[in-house]
């Protein structure tokens, strides 16, 4: 593994991370399978989405992806489910998931698709990156680039009452069906005194037959995922008690059971992280997790498997 071009082995706090930013391989495709014939584009694991979207419209071709151009495409961001401004069309980064090229814990070199290595495949189209294996590559489906439109929308409280302004959100917030039965995305922001659209967007319309499978479904029936945060990020960390016993709970009270979040923006100190980020699929994606990686020498704090270790005072991992 080490002497692969492009993986950079660093230690830190006793463990062994891997670089894998110089990936840098794209590849575009005609693929033929029985589960899927069109355009597809390999990104190797270092192309962020700026990348990805360039190779792809250089190509006359639209790949669904993130809002921010430096996140990862095949790591956490896919692995993790991946939404973005084309979710409504297109439905999750995960569910555009043809091939993931994988190097194993043991260093064997397996390919995951839907015809093989059935179990790996499903766990990294949603199931939490770097838990299963080291991806090397994924390929996506590709479609025809098309026009979109988008529009921005911004007010503040200035000049109105607390409650004129928080009215007005509501309005939006009663009007975001429509949108999303439109097949269009918002993303917007708003605090005490500010509220920001930016944008909403709506494609044109894909007759293709999407998947609709999600590692947790309850995010594909979902109308909108909620992030609480504060801009400055050392308040952040301040406010850290605050959002985890105070505001999330509040939140998750909205949603039956347990509450739901996504498992790429959830809170990491979420203390029944095993169902909020992965629902009824936890116990499958366990036995996925010892089939590939019996011994956990793969870990994040929320990742599946990781209850097997807890973090001591000093970052190092012991055996729980
Ligand atoms: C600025 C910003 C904007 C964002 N916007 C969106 C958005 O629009 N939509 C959305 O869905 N999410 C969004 N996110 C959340 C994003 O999906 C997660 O932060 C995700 O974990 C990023 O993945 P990464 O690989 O880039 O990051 P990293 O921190 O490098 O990795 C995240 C996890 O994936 C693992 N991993 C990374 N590469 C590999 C690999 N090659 N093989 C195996 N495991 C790997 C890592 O070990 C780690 O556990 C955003 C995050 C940021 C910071």
């Amino acid at each position: 593994m080490q002497s692969m071009r492009g993986l950079r082995p660093t230690i830190r706090a006793g463990a062994l991370a891997l670089w894998t930013h110089n990936l840098k391989n794209i590849d575009v495709l005609d693929y033929e399978r029985p589960y899927y014939f069109g355009k597809a584009l390999r990104f190797s694991a270092g192309i962020q989405l700026s990348e990805a979207y360039q190779a792809a419209h250089d190509q006359g071709l639209v790949v669904m992806g993130g809002t921010r151009p430096t996140v990862g495409l095949a790591g956490g961001y896919t692995q993790g489910t991946g939404h973005g401004l084309s979710v409504s069309k297109l439905r999750f980064s995960a569910n555009q998931a043809l091939e993931w090229e994988v190097v194993t814990v043991d260093g064997d070199i397996l390919v995951a698709t839907p015809e093989e290595n059935i179990d790996l495949f499903w766990a990294l189209s949603g199931g939490g990156g770097g838990t299963y294996g080291i991806v090397l590559s994924l390929t996506i489906k590709a479609y025809p680039d098309q026009r979109t439109a988008a529009a921005n929308l911004t007010w503040t409280n200035e000049d109105i009452s607390q409650e004129t302004y928080y009215a007005m959100i509501q309005r939006y917030i009663a009007a975001l069906p429509k949108l999303l039965d439109a097949g269009g995305t918002s993303i917007w922001l708003n605090s005490n005194d500010f509220f920001q659209m930016s944008p909403a967007v709506a494609m044109a319309y894909y007759s293709a037959d999407f998947p609709t499978y999600l590692v947790n479904p309850v995010f594909r029936d979902a109308s909108a995922s909620l992030v609480v945060g504060t801009s400055d990020q050392a308040q952040n960390l301040a406010s850290k008690e605050l959002m985890t016993e105070t505001l999330v709970p509040i939140l998750s009270e909205l949603i039956p059971g347990v509450g739901y979040a996504y498992l790429n923006e959830g809170d990491p100190w979420e203390p029944n992280w095993q169902q909020v980020f992965y629902g009824d699929s936890y116990w499958r994606l366990l036995e996925i997790k010892e089939k590939f990686d019996p011994d956990r020498v793969l870990y994040g704090r929320t990742s599946v498997g990781s209850e097997a270790w807890t973090e001591a005072p000093d970052g190092r991992l012991c055996q729980s």
